[in-house]
């Protein structure tokens, strides 16, 4: 009972610890940053609230299979959203707190020095100028999330990706189907996608010209977010991070380099961000792994 008891404070302790540190990364972040994130966040809850609250009651009568069907799905993207979204965030990737041990097979030419982190920097390890902290396996700073992606949050980034071209693609054929029964679009509502065109015209939106804005913006989410989700999916597939240009001496195999980035169980952790899946390599020691792989 009472080591059940000491285990519980522990787990409390080092969520605690965890989410100060996290608070401490969110202090750091500039203005812009964190007015783009609240933004995103927002979006994201109105993206859900629009759709539960209006248009899916217009279209399906409550609380029929469908209503039901559609309520669920969008349910679950916008969970997976978000919580990947807070995931990026949270999952720290930075050389703070880690032991940095260099191994027997690094050589002294790959050995760098950081001076604003005051470390030895590990392999595939960069310096991030907005974070100001080295970053393990650092992908990319993603703006959005006010973060860099690095070696523990490039899964939820990805998988980010994934649930938002998901998302946008599901509402524009939502959309599609609600505008095409309740709503006429004249082409004179496309007029509203001319820029400053308020101005000269006077500011009135029609329904129409509301749903070819929502339609547009979706459009320009699906297209993005695709892309860069086959940009990045290349990447991991081929043993790469942004940085690293070339033909990696990293790349593992296939089935290898999804274990490196999801963890052990990466066939599942699209369906949430709590499932835990464990990382084959802790980021730091690249080398002997490289050199255990040509030795097999
Ligand atoms: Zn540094
Ligand atoms: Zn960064």
């Amino acid at each position: 009972m009472i080591k059940r008891l000491f285990c519980y404070r522990f787990m409390i302790m080092m969520t605690l610890d965890q989410f100060w540190k996290f608070l401490n990364t969110v202090r750091k972040k500039s203005f812009t940053e964190i007015i783009l994130c609240l933004f995103f966040l927002v979006l994201i809850f109105a993206y859900y609230c629009v759709n539960v609250f209006h248009i899916l009651p217009c279209m399906y009568r409550l609380p029929s299979v469908l209503y039901l069907t559609h309520m669920l799905s969008l349910t679950f993207m916008v969970f997976n959203l978000l919580a990947n979204f807070l995931a990026v965030m949270y999952a720290d990737s930075s050389v703070i707190g880690r032991l940095l041990t260099i191994s027997k097979y690094t050589s002294k030419e790959d050995i760098t020095y950081c001076y604003v982190c005051q470390c030895n920097v590990p392999l595939r390890c960069w310096h991030c100028d907005i974070c100001n902290v080295c970053i393990l396996t650092r992908d990319h700073h993603c703006t959005f999330s006010t973060t860099c992606v690095g070696h523990y949050n490039r899964r939820y980034f990805l998988w980010f990706l994934l649930y938002l071209s998901v998302a946008s693609f599901y509402e524009i054929i939502l959309i599609s189907y609600y505008t095409y029964y309740k709503v006429t679009i004249k082409f004179s509502d496309l007029m509203v996608l001319v820029p400053f065109q308020s101005v000269l015209t006077g500011f009135h939106l029609t329904a129409g010209q509301i749903f070819v804005v929502l339609l547009t913006l979706n459009f320009i989410a699906v297209t993005i977010s695709s892309l860069l989700l086959i940009y990045h999916l290349d990447k991991v597939c081929k043993g790469l991070v942004c940085h690293e240009k070339q033909e990696s001496i990293y790349d593992l195999g296939l089935m290898r380099n999804l274990e490196t980035v999801f963890g052990e169980k990466w066939y599942i952790t699209w369906i949430s961000p709590f499932i835990e899946s464990k990382l084959p390599y802790n980021g730091i020691d690249w080398q002997s792994h490289v050199d255990q792989y040509k030795t097999k």
